[in-house]
Order: structure tokens, then C-alpha cells, then sequence
């Protein structure tokens, strides 16, 4: 899940991106509007948090841009102003929840979750594939009554292919998602988280049924029920 941050106080900006990447999330930081309306046009993002004064472009202008647009993602605006005139301005312009500063970062992550299952096609919370399952609250995976012990990253990947099961995504997809714009394309480092999450996931005495990871060849990989028939 990757999250865009536009916020102009920079310490401020650096702490929010910090609790998300420990929740293993991707992001990206933007410093004021015009970069931060930028970055969203430009990329799919799973969730925006918003600063509401900002250089430039100040975060309502920016959403509404952003809904002009057509992108539906959920923007949480962050605001040091605690005016009624402010909430409803924001929610007017099409963020999706408001969080005056203060806050507590426990707060911030508990909200944006909240704001992303809203958002999913799925609202149910624990993702589930064949015996397979993910929970996102808890950040715990386990097949049958194996627990499975992941990294955050490969608990990024497996999330955005158990959100999106058997459709073929390719590296590209996985790494937009998953990483931020640091990210090498040119390396392979998808494919070993995917190695990662095979060794981790898959029966090591189980030499019939295919892989839940496959791949498909020119193409990417895809998630799927590896009971279902691949044929
Ligand atoms: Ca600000």
C-alpha cells in the first residue's frame, strides 16, 4: 500500500512518513501543493494525508483538484486549526476525514486504515485466499494453522496480490504499490520478495499443487487458489 504525505513543515513530515513505512506502508513525501497535487495525478495512490495550509496550493484546493480529476482515493487532512469553518471547507472539498494537530500517530494510522478498507472492494478486514489469510490489523499471516512470519515489505507485496487475487500484476504494478519513487526499476528486487514469500508460504512437502505465487512468463506473477484448476 503506498501513501502520499504533503506536508510542509518538514520534521512534522518526516515523523508521519517514518510510522507509516514501520506499518509497511510505502511513501512518498511532498513539501507544498503544487508537488503534492503533482505526485497524486501521477500515481495511484492507496491513501493521501493532507496538510491543509500549505505553500502554493493549500490542501482544499489540492482535493478538490484532485476530485475534479476523477481520483477517488481517500485523502485524510491533517489541520493545526480546530475551526468548524475548516472541517467543513475540507469535507466539502472532498477529503474523506479530517485530524486536527496534535494528534497521536496511533490515531493517524488507526483512521487512514479505517479509511482504506472503506475504499476496498472487500470491506471485510482479513483477506483470504484458499487457507491462506491476512490481517491487515494485525499485521498477521498464517496458512491453515501455520503462522507465517513476514518482513514488513513482504507483508506489502503479499497484501497488494491477496487484495487483488488471480490477476496477473506485473513488477512494475508491485513496485508502485509497494515501494516509493527511490525505487529502482531496473532491479530485480521484486522477484525476490516473491522468492521471499514462496519459501515462506508455500507446503515444502506438497510437490503436486502449484505454488499460490505464480508466474507468468513475459507477464508478472498472480496470486491465486493453487487448488483451483491453472489450466
Ligand atoms: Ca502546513
Amino acid at each position: 500500500m503506498r501513501v502520499l504525505v504533503v506536508e510542509d513543515e518538514h520534521r512534522m513530515a518526516l515523523h508521519v512518513a517514518r510510522a507509516l513505512e514501520e506499518d509497511s506502508f510505502a511513501v512518498d513525501v511532498a513539501y507544498d501543493g503544487e508537488q503534492g497535487l503533482a505526485y497524486a495525478l501521477a500515481h495511484d495512490y492507496d491513501a493521501i494525508v493532507l496538510d491543509l495550509m500549505l505553500p502554493k496550493l493549500d490542501g482544499m484546493a489540492v482535493c478538490r483538484r484532485l476530485r475534479d480529476a476523477g481520483k477517488r482515493v481517500p485523502v485524510l487532512m491533517l489541520s493545526a486549526r480546530d475551526l468548524v469553518e475548516d472541517r467543513v471547507g475540507g469535507l466539502n472539498a472532498g477529503a474523506d476525514d479530517y485530524l486536527v494537530k496534535p494528534f497521536a500517530m496511533q490515531e493517524l494510522m488507526a483512521r487512514l486504515r479505517a479509511l482504506m478498507r472503506r475504499q476496498a472492494d472487500d470491506p471485510r478486514s482479513t483477506l483470504k485466499v484458499a487457507d491462506l489469510e491476512l490481517d491487515p490489523l494485525t499485521r498477521r499471516a498464517r496458512r491453515g494453522t501455520r503462522q507465517i512470519i513476514l518482513t514488513a515489505k513482504e507483508f506489502a507485496v503479499l497484501e497488494y496480490l491477496m487484495r487483488r487475487p488471480s490477476i496477473v500484476h506485473t513488477r512494475t504494478m508491485i513496485a508502485e504499490h509497494v515501494w516509493n519513487f527511490v525505487f529502482d526499476h531496473a532491479s530485480n528486487v521484486v522477484d525476490v520478495y516473491i522468492k521471499h514469500l514462496r519459501d515462506k508460504i508455500d507446503d515444502k512437502q506438497d510437490q503436486v499443487r502449484p505454488s499460490f505465487i505464480r508466474s507468468v512468463r513475459g507477464a508478472g506473477y498472480v496470486l491465486s487458489d493453487p487448488n483451483e484448476d491453472q489450466a
